[in-house]
């Protein structure tokens, strides 16, 4: 059984401590190169974090009250999964009430995953979990992780200068120096400090000498109370297609055992082979209940299934077009979607529809 009831820390900021009117923030730190340290033989490994403030003494500065919570076991993100995403949203729901924003330090590789995953289970969500992290661990001099977690934190407790509402109540990603919803994130950088794009979609925020925020792009739902959803479907696979993929790659991925859904990685606006192997495989995969979701290969533009006769069998074989989706939320969206465990016509309307501002309408 998982461990909830973690401690808190609280850090020093120059907030009032009797003021209520503070936004009180939450740090959850899961790992990742931001507290990465070189282990013997020189490899980044995640350390436990200890007393951040004392390594960002920037911090004590806010006019925020502000707690850390480590994970008792930090990790790289590569080991993430999601069971993981399932517990991050579980302590959420824990602090949901007590503190007015969240920050969430983690490792970049599949930062993009996690916030879209956490987008899908954190059902009306009314404040903002902004994801962050560095690609310099916090210790280092020329470290990206004071700048990143002190606009992520400020980003966590805005509010609209008239209506004092929370400003970006969404998952999102805050890195380098632009705010991006947690369903559009994508890693495309693994040397610069630039490491995330938004993809098919505007920034929600640019951070310069001030926070610009995209006020039309941030989606504002109306407020129902916080669901953390407890399932996601493990049966999730990607299907990347290539010029000379075989019939035995294709059928060894859609034969697999288990397997609910498979992100189909196709060309352009959705298009793939019209070779007779190929529909077969697909069709037998549908038959045997695997839902197929066609993604675009393509960085802009979306899947049009019908647009060209190599997408056109796509429908009546009930293969689901993702329209603008990036990879990294159509895997989560699957498992989110199939986790639900709800009938043939509903999961087909939910995984087509847009849920997390993944779909440009
Ligand atoms: N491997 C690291 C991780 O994702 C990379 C990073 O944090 O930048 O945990």
């Amino acid at each position: 059984m998982p461990d909830f009831d973690l401690p808190l820390l609280t850090l020093p900021t120059r907030a009032d401590a009797a003021d209520a009117a503070v936004p009180r923030l939450l740090i959850i730190y899961t790992g990742g190169t931001v507290g990465m340290a070189l282990n013997r033989t020189g490899e980044l490994v995640p350390m436990q974090f200890g007393r951040l403030d004392r390594k960002m003494p920037e911090l004590a500065r806010l006019p925020y009250h502000v707690a850390l919570l480590s994970l008792p076991a930090p990790i790289d993100s590569s080991n993430v999964t999601p069971a993981d995403w399932l517990y991050l949203a579980q302590l959420i729901g824990r602090h949901y009430a007590d503190f007015d924003g969240f920050v969430v330090l983690h490792g970049t590789d599949t930062m993009a995953y996690s916030a879209a995953a956490l987008s899908y289970v954190l059902e009306h969500l009314a404040k903002p979990v902004v994801f962050t992290g560095a690609q310099v661990p916090v210790g280092a001099s020329r470290s990206d992780a004071q700048r990143n977690l002190i606009t992520a934190l400020e980003i966590a407790a805005a509010r609209h200068p008239r209506t004092r509402t929370v400003r970006v109540p969404e998952v999102c990603v805050f890195f380098n120096d632009i705010l991006i919803r947690g369903t559009r994130a994508k890693k495309m950088e693994s040397q610069q400090f630039a490491a995330f794009r938004s993809e098919n979609y505007p920034p929600l925020a640019r951070a310069g000498i001030g926070l610009e925020f995209d006020d039309n792009s941030i989606r504002l739902l109306p407020g129902a109370y916080l669901q953390v959803h407890t399932n996601l479907e493990a049966g999730v696979a990607v299907l990347r297609l290539f010029p000379g993929i075989t019939e035995a790659v294709v059928r060894a991925v859609l034969g697999i055992a288990g397997l609910k859904g498979c992100v189909l990685e196709t060309y352009g606006s959705g298009n793939a082979p019209t070779t007779p192997w190929f529909l077969q495989c697909l069709a037998e995969a549908r038959a045997r209940g695997v839902w197929l979701l066609n993604v675009s290969q393509c960085e802009e533009g979306r899947v049009v299934q019908g647009k060209y006769e190599t997408s056109s069998h796509f429908e009546e074989m009930g293969v689901v077009g993702g329209d603008d989706i990036t990879t990294e939320a159509a895997v989560t969206k699957l498992m989110f979607v199939l986790g639900l465990g709800l009938e043939e016509e509903r999961t087909r309307q939910l995984l087509a529809q847009d849920l997390r501002g993944e779909i440009t309408l």
